[in-house]
């Protein structure tokens, strides 16, 4: 099998190895020294800064989604959500279920925000920003420097779920005032799924002082409370924990995240120029480095998933719902190769020749 999907990824040989072993107890110093080097690595690869601090929950994207929004905003709030797709929706109703006055910003599918849009809400005494950087469901890149000089001209809290994003895009916390980062560990940190992390400014902590989480399981104030002795206030997925240590290691001794987004922008482009000729339709109007949203003119996206998966043991990542038919998407996160592009696009080809797209 080869996977092409957004998460869960191909994971690199020393995290699969850590996968085979017996799962320690955790109350441990080693297991704490593990934590907070992981906390360290995902400051540096964030460039969050020095007195950033970090939480690993274990629960996938979502339950991060959702626990910075019960942390940190209440009924004092009212937050812009950018809704570019699914993605953008999830953090919508999770607003919508906790009672956060927000207005949306919605996107027609593969659009990307403009300098416009964000006009007729400048100085309309909003607090908080929440965005998916990359719109994973339309592969939709949105512009950083023009979220950033929003937020900070308006004085707004910004919360930026990076889940697919982080690793493959730049990201610059710190310069970009971003107060909340979020990912997730079966996206471009190659994981098992299971565990997702928020990276949160010293004024995303102070924040949490005057905030009541309503929740035991998500509640950041006991998670960084813990983390300071670089522990959980439950059983984490320390299994998982221990991979991603080994992959935020993997990535340091290989020259750092900017040698990883390297890889992957590399990847991307290589596969972008190799699909040029073919029938497809690139979707988005900005494109992120993690995926390729693609169209195609002649069939069914669906069924170009289903085909590829069971006659050629080659997965890419489908859309639901309304975008079913029109969409699928190849990613370029996880263990992959330019060898990798080429065998999809020899079964692509293939496929060609059998009139199947
Ligand atoms: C994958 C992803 C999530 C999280 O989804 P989970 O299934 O909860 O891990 C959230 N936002 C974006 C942009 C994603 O790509």
């Amino acid at each position: 099998m080869i996977n092409f999907t957004v998460g869960p990824v191909q994971s690199e040989d020393c995290v699969r190895e850590i996968g085979a072993q017996q799962v320690p107890y955790f109350r441990t110093p080693e297991f704490s020294k593990v934590m907070l080097e992981n906390e360290r690595l995902m400051k540096k690869f964030a460039k969050a800064k020095e007195n950033a601090r970090v939480a690993f929950i274990t629960g996938s994207g979502t339950a991060s989604m959702e626990a910075t929004v019960m942390n940190l905003l209440d009924e004092r709030d009212k937050a812009i959500v950018i809704n570019g797709g699914s993605f953008g929706q999830r953090f919508k109703e999770i607003c919508d279920i906790h009672n956060i006055n927000h207005s949306q910003i919605k996107l027609e599918t593969g659009k990307k925000l403009t300098k416009d849009m964000l006009e007729p809400f400048e100085n309309k005494g909003y607090t908080a920003f929440i965005v998916n950087v990359h719109e994973t469901s339309t592969g939709v890149h949105y512009d950083m420097d023009l979220i950033s000089d929003f937020c900070s001209r308006n004085g707004v809290f910004l919360i930026v779920d990076a889940i697919s994003s982080f690793l493959a895009d730049e990201f610059k916390m710190a310069e970009w005032g971003v107060d909340v980062m979020i990912t997730g560990s079966q996206k471009a940190l190659a994981c098992p799924p299971g565990v997702s992390v928020i990276v949160l400014s010293s004024k995303a902590v102070n924040r949490l002082d005057s905030y009541n989480s309503g929740c035991m399981y998500l509640d950041l104030k006991s998670a960084l409370k813990n983390g300071e002795r670089g522990q959980t206030p439950f059983t984490p997925a320390v299994g998982t924990l221990l991979q991603i240590n080994a992959r935020l290691k993997s990535i340091d001794n290989a020259g750092g995240v900017e040698k990883e987004t390297e890889k992957i922008a590399a990847l991307a482009q290589d596969f972008r120029e190799k699909i040029k000729d073919m029938p497809f339709e690139i979707v988005s109007e900005s494109l992120s480095n993690a995926v390729t949203p693609l169209h195609p003119l002649n069939a069914s996206a669906y069924e170009i998933f289903t085909i590829l998966k069971d006659e050629y043991g080659i997965w890419v990542c489908p859309n639901g719902g309304a975008l079913a038919d029109e969409i699928f998407r190849v990613g370029h996160i996880g263990a992959l190769t330019s060898k990798d592009n080429d065998a999809l696009i020899s079964a692509l080809k293939n496929m060609e020749k059998r009139g199947l797209i």
